[in-house]
């Protein structure tokens, strides 16, 4: 067992007020994601669940200990950071035996964790290496060796993908799911990245500004977002967001729908646009249009597809396929 739960807790520095009666419940082997714009408060809340932050008010449980003023070591949690955070003079084998070393356990014990660590990263092959022989990536599954071998109740990743390049991030995004099926561990993870959060969590949790925007599994996060936040923010390309007549006849003040919802046709439709802009990504192509009431409009249809520049188009949805906000909140 290792669930967490987050009972309204606040964090100032200063007169700064960044973490704002948050409560959430992570539970037990889940892989729950904090994800939100930089400064929004995920790293300092990653913190106090480490122990590494001070709680101001506000309690932190973990399986149904109190554990607000344990010191991080004996709160059986192990961090990896963007980072990697490794002794550059020590080999990779020393890097993931340190922890063990400190707690001084049996040589043999340590020997035989960091063994079963290496293999199951894969790294087998370069305990004798120093980490300035690695690549990025065997350097980041270095400090996540480092965190299993210490078989902690719970994991936390700071951005730990960050410092990698596009294609061995999502490699390492599917190492990192398979690793959660593998351990059964408790993983919470801090990420800026809305494809990191939709592609490796179990559940959400949509930070802003130091506040809970909404909880939920990637798919309701995505077909419901509660807010005009959650909705520009998961989701890539964003959500276009429309205001005026439009909106009102949907009965909100602001409309969003996805780019994917849209169509585009060449005849007749909903809005009458221009076209500014084709983006070919391949398997789709991005038209960035433009009408004259509402403003850009960015519709991606499937396929290779060419209009010319400044021709008027008319682009359609469904309205089952809209998304009716009023101030900021869904209705
Ligand atoms: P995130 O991880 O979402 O980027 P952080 O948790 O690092 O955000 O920071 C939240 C807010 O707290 C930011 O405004 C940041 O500038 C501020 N902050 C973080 N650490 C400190 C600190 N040690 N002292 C003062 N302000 C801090």
């Amino acid at each position: 067992m290792s669930e967490i739960l987050i009972e309204n807790v606040n964090k100032y520095y200063g007169n700064a007020h960044v973490i704002k009666d948050i409560s959430i419940s992570i539970s037990d082997q889940s892989f729950t994601v904090l994800v939100g714009p930089s400064g929004c408060g995920k790293s300092t809340l990653l913190r106090m669940i480490a122990g590494l932050e001070q709680v101001n008010s506000g309690n932190i449980f973990m399986d149904g200990s109190k554990i607000n003023d344990l010191p991080p070591k004996d709160r059986n949690i192990a961090m990896v950071f963007q980072s990697y955070a490794l002794y550059p003079h020590m080999s990779v084998f020393n890097n993931m035996a340190f922890g063990l070393k400190l707690e001084k356990r049996p040589k043999n014990e340590i020997n035989d964790r960091v063994i079963e660590a290496a293999k199951i990263l894969q790294i087998e092959d370069y305990l004798g290496r120093k980490p300035r022989q690695l690549s990025g990536g065997q350097r980041q599954r270095v400090a996540i060796g480092r965190a299993i071998t210490r078989n902690p109740r719970v994991f936390l990743f700071d951005e730990p993908l960050s410092n990698l390049d596009a294609a061995l991030r999502s490699d390492m995004r599917i190492e990192l799911t398979e690793l959660h099926a593998k351990l059964d561990a408790t993983m919470i993870y801090v990420t800026h990245d809305q494809t990191e959060a939709m592609t490796l969590a179990d559940n959400i949790v949509v930070l802003n500004n130091g506040q809970i925007e909404q909880v939920g599994t990637p798919i309701e996060l995505y077909k419901k977002p509660q807010t005009i936040f959650v909705a520009g923010f998961i989701g890539s390309p964003k959500m276009n967001f429309l205001t005026g007549k439009l909106a009102q006849k949907f009965g909100g003040d602001t409309i969003g729908i996805r780019p994917e919802d849209i169509s585009i046709s060449a005849s007749r439709g909903e809005l009458e646009v221009k076209l500014r802009h084709l983006e070919h990504l391949g398997p789709d192509t991005l038209c960035y249009c433009n009408s004259k009431e509402y403003g850009q409009i960015l519709v991606r249809e499937s396929g290779i597809r060419s209009y010319n520049r400044e021709q008027t188009l008319h682009v359609n949805f469904n309205k089952k396929d809209v998304h009716i906000f009023k101030g900021d909140r869904r209705i």
